[in-house]
């Protein structure tokens, strides 16, 4: 591939927008297509008229990676940064329809009552807990109750789970939904002991900060767009991409109907960074497998349900980020982030914004609920755990049917065998959160590791792009990203 070659980026969210910047930056030409009106994919901050600035799909950032840092810092985003309000820093999950805080530091671990004493010391005795044999996958909820105990899957990993991936532990891989707890575990054959002894454990110790930006997680692709300029055409449906190979050098059709209109564009290379769904669609006739492949990811429908209203009318909303519902609860309702409290200016002077998560896999059917039912099933689950009187002023009910890949058990193997089915498919690669990391900062991170890969032309068979960036360090996506409580 030369400098002068043409790369088309199907998709303009986070993933094909941080690929094309980057390869932008590294001096090649490069067009981008989205479908939509707007940039961002699911990442969408909207002020409303009556003073919120509500999130379509993600809160917040963390601080971890140094990459995504210095994008920020290169996009011109650093002097809009907002830190989370280091007041608001405490969680809390429900049980018996209470909030109770989770202990944030050693000495409160003994006296929460969110475990009994069995479950603690059995929770303590992980260190001692021999490691599994090495090889084949195993499921969070095997993970964890292998290692910590039943206590700690219901009433701490399971509500976690929920909130991170809207997923069940139970169907999930641990391989590949937190590799690196799992490689704690081979390596030092406890994950308590391999945190603390661990390089990542001393990095770590490094504070964790949560992060927007003054108008809301959106700007970051809107930046990202105005730095790619006219490179990125918005409204420009891909219907169909063909791939011939003269002389061996690959060359790509792409047709797509730019409001309404339909064109043909060339391309050298080719990004994918479209969802799993339409990447499996767009890719069928070049290779059925690699389709079938894709086509077999499924994801997590989640709803969300803003809220505001007088501060007064939350008698008993506590000064944390949010809570985490786990399943045992059965409350509809999957976790609730109290975003006023994170981030102040999302809510008018004396009122208060709390965005509300349902669906998940755990209530597949929720989305299903007309908003006013999904409105008075949310308020009833608040009343009790936030003192909430009366009706909110303000409601907005937004709908994701499939918003959350999940990483099901054989994963790995799966993004294996999408490298393996790109490789005849020279000048094709696939970026997306389906494959390496669901967090708005791991799909930053692998979109500028795959434009390294295409810059210095390296062979296809991107899918499954290992490295050491945030893909390998899933805790620490765990802990920045959580759809329902993102810190
Ligand atoms: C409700 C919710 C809350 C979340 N909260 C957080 C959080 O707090 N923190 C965090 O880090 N992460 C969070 N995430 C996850 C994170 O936002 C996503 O994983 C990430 O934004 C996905 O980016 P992407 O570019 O891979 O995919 P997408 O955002 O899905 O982008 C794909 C793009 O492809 C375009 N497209 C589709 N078909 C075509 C076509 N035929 N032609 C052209 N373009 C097409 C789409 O319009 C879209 O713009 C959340 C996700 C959701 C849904």
């Amino acid at each position: 591939m030369t400098r002068n070659s043409q790369i088309i980026v199907v998709g303009a969210g986070v993933s094909g927008l941080a690929t094309a910047y980057a390869l932008v930056r590294q001096g090649c030409r490069v067009l981008v297509l989205e479908q939509a009106p707007r940039v961002g994919g699911c990442i969408r901050s909207e002020r409303t008229p009556e003073g919120y600035l509500i999130e379509h799909g993600p809160n917040s950032l963390l601080n971890l990676n140094p990459e995504v840092a210095r994008l920020c810092r290169e996009l011109g985003l650093d002097s809009d940064r907002v830190d989370q309000q280091p007041a608001s820093r405490r969680r809390y999950l429900v049980k018996g329809r209470t909030l109770v805080p989770v202990p944030s530091r050693a000495y409160q671990f003994p006296l929460t009552p969110l475990w009994s004493p069995w479950g603690k010391l059995r929770a303590l005795a992980e260190p001692l807990i021999p490691s599994a044999p090495p090889g084949g996958d195993e499921s969070v909820a095997a993970f964890v109750r292998r290692r910590l105990g039943t206590e700690m899957l219901d009433y701490a990993v399971e509500p976690f789970v929920a909130g991170l991936f809207a997923g069940d532990p139970e169907h999930l891989s641990m391989a590949s939904s937190f590799p690196q707890l799992v490689a704690l575990e081979r390596t030092y054959g406890s994950i308590v002991g391999g945190l603390i002894r661990s390089r990542w454990g001393r990095r770590s110790r490094a504070p964790i900060r949560v992060f927007s930006f003054r108008g809301g997680v959106g700007q970051l692709p809107d930046a990202l767009s105005r730095c790619l300029g006219d490179r990125v055409q918005t409204g420009a449906r891909v219907n169909a991409i063909r791939h011939e190979s003269r002389n061996g050098t690959p060359r790509f059709t792409v047709e797509a109907e730019v409001r309404g209109v339909v064109q043909t564009f060339a391309a050298d290379r080719l990004v994918v960074a479209t969802p799993a769904d339409v990447a499996a669609r767009l890719l069928q006739t070049l290779s059925p497998l690699l389709a079938d492949q894709l086509e077999q990811i499924p994801y997590a429908p989640v709803g969300l349900v803003h809220l505001g209203m007088a501060r007064s009318a939350c008698t008993r909303l506590p000064n944390g980020s949010g809570c985490l519902v786990p399943k045992r609860e059965r409350l509809p309702l999957l976790g609730s982030l109290w975003s006023s409290n994170v981030y102040p200016e999302r809510a008018p002077e004396g009122r208060v914004l709390l965005t509300n998560y349902v669906g998940g896999v755990r209530d597949s059917d929720a989305l299903k609920w007309s908003d006013d039912e999904l409105v008075a099933l949310v308020v009833d689950a608040l009343r009790p755990l936030v003192g909430l009187t009366g009706r909110p002023e303000f409601v907005r009910v937004l709908r994701h049917p499939r918003a959350i890949p999940q990483y099901l058990l054989g994963h790995a193997d799966r993004v294996a065998r999408l490298d393996h089915l790109l490789k005849p498919l020279a000048g094709l690669s696939l970026a997306g959160n389906y494959l390496q990391g669901v967090s708005v900062r791991d799909c930053l991170t692998q979109g500028m590791l795959l434009a390294g890969r295409i810059a210095n032309g390296l062979p296809n068979g991107e899918a499954g792009r290992k490295s050491s960036g945030s893909g390998g360090h899933p805790v620490e996506s765990a802990a920045q990203y959580s759809p329902h409580y993102s810190s």
